[in-house]
Parts: C-alpha cells; structure tokens; sequence
C-alpha cells in the first residue's frame, strides 16, 4: 500500500510539475512519516526513497538511529529550544525556525558539534493564530538579523498553509511566498540561499507546485490517516 501510494503521488507530483513547464526533478516529495513506523519507512527505503519528514524530534531521532541504510530526515514541526541539541547533527533540513532565540540556539549547539546544520524558515502566510511562524513583513528584518550566524545556514522558506477543503483558496499565499523568496534574493544577503520553498501537503500539493514549491510534505496521501497529529 505504501509503496503503491508513493509512486502514485511521485507520478502526480511529476505530472503537476510537467504541466506547468517545471521540471520534476526540482521537488523533492518529502514522505511525512510522522506517528508511523519504522516498517512503513523500510519499505519505502527498499525503492530508493530517501527523504522523510518527522515533526516531533524524539521520534525524528529513534528513526535516524534504527533505519536499515542512512536516509534524510527533515524536522518539519515546532522546535523547542530545549531539544536542539539533539537534532541539530541528525536533521538533513529544519524547516520550522521562527525565532532568534531558537536560531541562536542552534548556531550554539551546531558549533559545539562542528556541523552546519540547513534551516527553513518558517512563515505564517495565512496569519492563522494557532500557527508558528513569523509574519510576512517581519521575515527579512529576521533573516538580516540571524544570517551572520556561521553554524546556521538558510536555504530557504517554509509554510503550512490554513486546512481548506478547496485548495485554489490557498493560491495566494504559495504566490506570497514565492514573491517574498524573490524578494529576498534581490537582497542579496551573505550566506543566504533562497533554493528551497516547502510548501504543499497531501491537499494541496499540485497547487503549491503551480506556485513554486521545490519541497511539498505529503503524509496522509502516502501512509494513510493518522490517529492523531
Ligand atoms: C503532518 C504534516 C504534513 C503532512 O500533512 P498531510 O496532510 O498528512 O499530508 C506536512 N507538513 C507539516 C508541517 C506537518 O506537520
């Protein structure tokens, strides 16, 4: 099942990408293997898939510690300041940072282990009150402020966009994310990179392929419901 619906959403993601003149190999589909086990990601990896996303760390590392063959983890949830350090040399991609205290954490515990860990940031497009993330206008000041930062690296931006049973409605804030990625670039700011925007999960994917997602982080669609977040 797994595998099926894998290769199902590879070729949706490929057909989407196509369609709209984009090359397929610039998404990554990220399988968000969170609150599943560890034999659905082994049969997963046995097809060559090598990039999962986990949203809580603990789980993110006993997986990282137990697969059969090294593949990339991306944390993709809230990160607390007090759990860094333990994800911070095992995270291929943080896509959640959202604060300078969270940020100056990382870089600390980065250091102390010689790494340089790659991190997204995270936007609240949408301004839903429930959500992390900064908002829209506050990005570029953050990202001035923490690109200095020689253990951290920013590849790019994150959203998760508001859960909506028509995924046109949220069109416009991939397509803000896109401009704000753009006008970052224009910035030109020291070791700032704007290659990534993981934007799109399992009901909105296509959309946010329209409007530039490198990174979509597709779940549900993959591994079935979840029984709970
Ligand atoms: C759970 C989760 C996803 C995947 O959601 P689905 O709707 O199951 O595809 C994507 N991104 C984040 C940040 C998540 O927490």
């Amino acid at each position: 099942m797994v595998v099926d619906n894998y290769k199902y959403i590879r070729e949706q993601v490929e057909t989407t990408a196509r369609n709209c003149g984009r090359n397929p190999r610039d998404i990554t589909l990220i399988a968000v293997s969170k609150t599943k086990p560890l034999s659905d990601i082994e049969k997963l990896i046995q097809i060559g898939v090598d990039d999962f996303g986990e949203n809580k760390v603990q789980e993110l590392c006993d997986k990282y510690e137990n697969v059969s063959k090294p593949v990339s983890f991306h944390l993709i949830g809230h990160l607390q300041t007090n759990k860094v350090k333990y994800v911070v040399d095992k995270a291929c991609l943080i896509h959640s940072v959202d604060t300078v205290k969270l940020a100056k954490e990382i870089q600390k515990e980065a250091f102390k282990k010689q790494v340089t860990t790659q991190i997204l940031i995270e936007v609240n497009v949408a301004e839903e009150e429930s959500k992390f993330g900064l908002h829209v206008d506050e990005v570029i000041p953050f990202i001035e402020e923490i690109s200095s930062y020689p253990n951290v690296h920013i590849n790019g931006l994150m959203t998760i966009a508001p859960f909506v049973e028509n995924p046109e409605e949220n069109r416009n804030y991939f397509r803000t994310l896109k401009q704000l990625s753009l006008d970052i670039i224009s910035k030109n700011i020291d070791n700032v990179d704007m290659n990534v925007l993981s934007m799109g999960m399992t009901n909105d994917y296509k959309v946010a392929i329209e409007e530039g997602a490198t990174m979509v982080r597709v779940g549900t669609a993959i591994f079935g419901a979840r029984n709970y977040i």
